[in-house]
C-alpha cells in the first residue's frame, strides 16, 4: 500500500541524522506515496541545539526542501513540527507565517517548563501527580487543535512515552479532546515511533483511535524518523491499527499550487498484506484519488 510519511527529522534537528535528500531517497526505495520533511521549528523561548535548528537556519532549511520539492514534484512536501506552548503562540504563529510551509505538525512536548518527553527530564515524573499531568496535557493538546496554527496533531498521547499512564481511564477528558479535534477539523497522525520507546506502542493508542474514528477525525501517517532508514517504519502495523479502529480512508496532503497550506485528499485504506511487519513490504499500485 502506498502511504505518505509526513513526520521526519533530519540532521538539522541536532539529534537526527541524514540530509533531506537521503530521506526522499529512502521514501522512494520503500515505495511510499510521498514524504514530508518536518524538522523541528527553532525552539522557543530559548534555543536548544540538541532539540532543534537555530532561528538563523530556518531560511536555509526552507530553501533546501523547496529545492527538493522542485526536483520531485508532487512527491516532497515542506513541513515543520512546531510546539504548542501557551506563552509562545504568537511567536510560533509569525514563524509559521514567515515561510511557505505545506503543513505544520502541532505537538505538545512541554507542561510549563517541563519537557516531559525529553529523556534528560524523565525525573519530572517522580514528584508529580501523573493523572493531573495527563489531564493538563490533554487540555493543551485540545488548545493546540483549536489554535488554528497546525494541520496535523503530532503523537497525540506522547505523555505515555516512558510508560507513565494515567491510573484510571480518562474517558470524559478523552471524549472532550476528541470533540475539540473534530470541531477544529484537524488531522491526527498515527506515529509509529512510540513502538521503539519504553511504552512500546504507536501514538495514539487504539482506544483513542476508535474515539477519533467515531467522531469523524481523519488520520494520516508519520514515522517520526530520525534516520533515513526509519522512514515509513512499521507502517503495516499503523495500517492495521487504523483498520482496527474502524478507518477505511486516510488523509493525504497535496501541495496547493496557489500557495498556502496543502489540500487534504482522502484515499482508501487497503488492508495491509504484511500484518504487523516492520517496513512496507513492496510498493503496490497507486490507489488513485
Ligand atoms: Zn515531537
Ligand atoms: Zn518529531
Amino acid at each position: 500500500m502506498r502511504l505518505p510519511d509526513y513526520h521526519t527529522h533530519t540532521a538539522r534537528c541536532g539529534h537526527a541524522q541524514g540530509r533531506p535528500g537521503d530521506y526522499v531517497e529512502a521514501a522512494q526505495a520503500r515505495g511510499l506515496l510521498s514524504i514530508g520533511i518536518a524538522d523541528h521549528i527553532p525552539l522557543l523561548p530559548e534555543a536548544d541545539p540538541e532539540l532543534s535548528m537555530d532561528a538563523c537556519e530556518l531560511g536555509d532549511y526552507v530553501s533546501e526542501i523547496l529545492a527538493l520539492k522542485e526536483r520531485f514534484p508532487g512527491y516532497v512536501l515542506l513541513g515543520i513540527e512546531a510546539d504548542y506552548r501557551p506563552h509562545t503562540v504568537s511567536q510560533v504563529r509569525s514563524l509559521l507565517e514567515s515561510q511557505p510551509f505545506d503543513y505544520a505538525i502541532g505537538s505538545v512536548h512541554h507542561l510549563q517548563a517541563w519537557g516531559f518527553d525529553d529523556p534528560r527530564q524523565i525525573d519530572g515524573y517522580e514528584h508529580r501527580d501523573i493523572d493531573a499531568a495527563w489531564i493538563d496535557y490533554l487540555e493543551l493538546v485540545g488548545d493546540a487543535a483549536e489554535s488554528g496554527l497546525f494541520t496535523i496533531l503530532g503523537h497525540l498521547d506522547l505523555m505515555k512515552k516512558f510508560g507513565y499512564r494515567p491510573s484510571r481511564a480518562l474517558d470524559a477528558e478523552l471524549d472532550r479532546l476528541v470533540e475539540r479535534i473534530a470541531r477544529a477539523g484537524m488531522l491526527v497522525e498515527i506515529n509509529t515511533a512510540g513502538l521503539h520507546k519504553p511504552v512500546g506502542e504507536a501514538y495514539p493508542t487504539l482506544d483513542i483511535l476508535r474515539r477519533l474514528c467515531a467522531a469523524g477525525v481523519a488520520v494520516t501517517f508519520g514515522s517520526d524518523a530520525h534516520r533515513p532508514e526509519e522512514v515509513g517504519r512499521d507502517f503495516a502495523h499503523a495500517v492495521d491499527l487504523a483498520r482496527k479502529a474502524g478507518y477505511e480512508e486516510f488523509a493525504s496532503l497535496v501541495a496547493n499550487p496557489d500557495g498556502g497550506r496543502a489540500r487534504v485528499q482522502s484515499k482508501p485504506l487497503e488492508a495491509s498484506a504484511a500484518g504487523a511487519g516492520s517496513h512496507l513490504a513492496t510498493p503496490s499500485q497507486p490507489t488513485g484519488s
